[in-house]
C-alpha cells in the first residue's frame, strides 16, 4: 500500500482528520500492514491496550464473550484509546473473515507527538469536543430522568386513588352482603314461622282423613283435597328455606356414613299413597350401598327427582329406581316413561328458576327450584348429576358419587 493510501485512511479517523500532510505523512510511515484471518483474534477484552486498528478490507465483530457490541468493516477503526493511554481493552475484537489491518502502536505515535506541539493542540480540541458531546448526553439523560421521576409519581397518585376507590367499593359490597344477610335472615324466620303451624295442620288432617269411621265419603275428599294444598305449601317452604341456602353459599357440611338404600326406600315411602292414587308401575332396584354423605342434602335429592319423576308422569306409566355400586363409584339413577323434556331445555334444566314454558300451562305452582337445590348439593358433596331425557319418552336422572 502506498504512503498516499495510507493517509486517506488516517483521514477517515476523527482525531486525525484536521492534521496538516507533514504530519499524516509522518504517522503513515510508521503504521504497519497485518494480515487475519477469519476468526482471528486481535485482542481480548482486559489486555494492556497498546495499538488501534484501521480496517482496509474485511470487518470484525467487537464483542463481550458471545455478546456482539458492533460489527466494523472497511475504513471503520478500533482500540483508538490505547493510543493515548495504556488501559485494558474494554471488549475483545474477532476478525470475521480474512481481513487487512493497519496497526499503529501508541509508542511509534507518542514519538510522532513529541515533535509536533501543534498536533499536541489540535487532538487536545478533538478530545475536548468529544467530552462537550458526551456532557450533552449527560444533560438530556438528566433531563429524561426527570421526567420518568414525573410520571412515576403521577401513577404513584393515580395508584394511591385507585386504592381509595376499591376500598371504598369493598365498604360498599360488605354493606350490601349485610343487608342480603339481613334479609335472608327475615325470610328464614318468616318461614320458619310458618312452617310448625302447617306440620301441624298436616298431621290434624291426616288424622281427619284416616279416620273412617268418623268421616263421610265426601268430607273425606274435601281433607284430601286440604291435604295436598298444604303438602304443596310445605313443600314451597322447604324451598323457601332452601333459595336461602343456596343464596348464602355457604355450606357446613358435615358427613356420615349413609345407607343409601334406606333412604330411597324411606323417601319412596312418603310418596307411596300418591305412586298408587296415580297407578303408576313403581320398581326399585337397589344395591347395598353406603357412602360418606350429608343425610339431609341426599334426602332432599332422592325427594326432589323422584317428586319431579312423578310429577311429569301420567297415569299408568312407570318410574323405576336403581342404585349400583361399582370399585370406585356409586350411581343413582332415577328413571320415568314421563313427558320427558325437549332437547332445547335439557342445558338448563339444572338452572335457577328455569322451568319449560310447555310445563307452566300445568298451573302448578312449585318455584322450579327443585333441580337447582339438587345440583348445589351434589355439586357440594363432591359428586356428579346429569339427565338424559326425550321429549314424550321420559327422563333419567343420574347422581354419582366417588367411592373415595
Ligand atoms: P319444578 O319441578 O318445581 O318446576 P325443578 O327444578 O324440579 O322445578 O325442575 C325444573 C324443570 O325441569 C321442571 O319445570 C320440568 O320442566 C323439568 N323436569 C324436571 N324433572 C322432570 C322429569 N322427571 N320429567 C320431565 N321434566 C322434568
Amino acid at each position: 500500500m502506498t504512503l498516499d493510501e495510507k493517509k486517506v485512511y488516517l483521514k477517515g479517523v476523527p482525531i486525525f482528520s484536521e492534521m496538516g500532510e507533514e504530519f499524516l505523512s509522518s504517522l503513515a510511515l510508521v503504521l504497519s500492514g497485518l494480515k487475519a484471518r477469519r476468526q482471528q483474534t486481535i485482542f481480548k477484552k482486559g489486555d494492556p491496550g497498546d495499538a488501534m486498528y484501521i480496517i482496509t478490507s474485511g470487518s470484525v465483530r467487537v464483542h463481550d464473550g458471545s455478546h456482539v457490541l458492533s460489527r466494523l468493516s472497511t475504513n471503520d477503526f478500533f482500540g483508538e484509546y490505547a493510543i493515548i493511554d495504556e488501559g485494558p481493552r474494554s471488549a475483545s475484537v474477532t476478525t470475521e473473515e480474512e481481513s487487512y489491518l493497519l496497526r499503529l502502536s501508541r509508542e511509534d505515535f507518542e514519538s510522532r507527538l513529541e515533535g509536533d506541539p501543534g498536533f499536541a493542540k489540535m487532538l487536545l480540541k478533538v478530545l475536548i469536543s468529544r467530552m462537550r458531546n458526551q456532557n450533552e448526553l449527560e444533560e438530556k439523560l438528566a433531563r429524561s430522568y426527570i421526567k420518568i421521576q414525573k410520571q412515576k409519581e403521577a401513577i404513584e397518585e393515580q395508584n394511591l386513588s385507585i386504592k381509595e376507590a376499591k376500598e371504598k367499593l369493598e365498604e360498599q359490597n360488605f354493606e350490601l352482603l349485610n343487608l342480603n344477610e339481613e334479609k335472608n335472615h327475615l325470610i328464614s324466620v318468616v318461614v320458619h314461622g310458618l312452617k310448625n303451624p302447617l306440620t301441624s295442620s298436616l298431621t290434624m288432617i291426616d288424622l281427619v282423613m284416616n279416620d273412617p269411621d268418623n268421616i263421610c265419603e265426601e268430607h273425606r275428599e274435601y281433607a284430601e283435597i286440604i291435604h295436598n294444598s298444604l303438602q304443596r305449601m310445605s313443600k314451597m317452604i322447604n324451598e323457601v328455606l332452601d333459595i336461602n341456602v343456596i343464596e348464602s353459599k355457604v355450606y357446613h357440611l358435615e358427613t356420615q356414613s349413609i345407607d343409601l338404600k334406606e333412604v330411597v326406600e324411606k323417601i319412596s315411602n312418603i310418596y307411596k299413597h300418591t305412586i298408587k292414587q296415580k297407578e303408576l308401575e313403581f320398581t326399585l332396584e337397589l344395591d347395598d350401598v353406603n357412602a360418606d354423605l350429608n343425610e339431609v342434602y341426599i334426602l332432599q335429592i332422592v325427594d326432589n327427582l323422584l317428586s319431579n319423576a312423578i310429577k311429569y308422569t301420567p297415569k299408568g306409566e312407570s318410574i323405576s329406581i336403581h342404585l349400583s355400586k361399582t370399585e370406585d363409584k356409586i350411581l343413582l339413577e332415577v328413571k320415568d316413561t314421563g313427558i320427558g323434556i325437549p332437547a332445547q331445555f335439557l342445558p338448563h334444566i339444572f338452572d335457577q328458576y328455569q322451568r319449560q314454558k310447555h310445563h307452566l300451562q300445568q298451573l302448578d305452582p312449585d318455584t322450579g327450584l327443585g333441580l337447582a337445590i339438587v345440583k348445589k348439593y351434589v355439586d357440594a358433596m363432591h359428586g356428579r348429576v346429569w339427565c338424559e331425557s326425550e321429549s314424550e319418552k321420559g327422563s333419567s336422572f343420574f347422581v354419582e358419587f366417588e367411592t373415595v
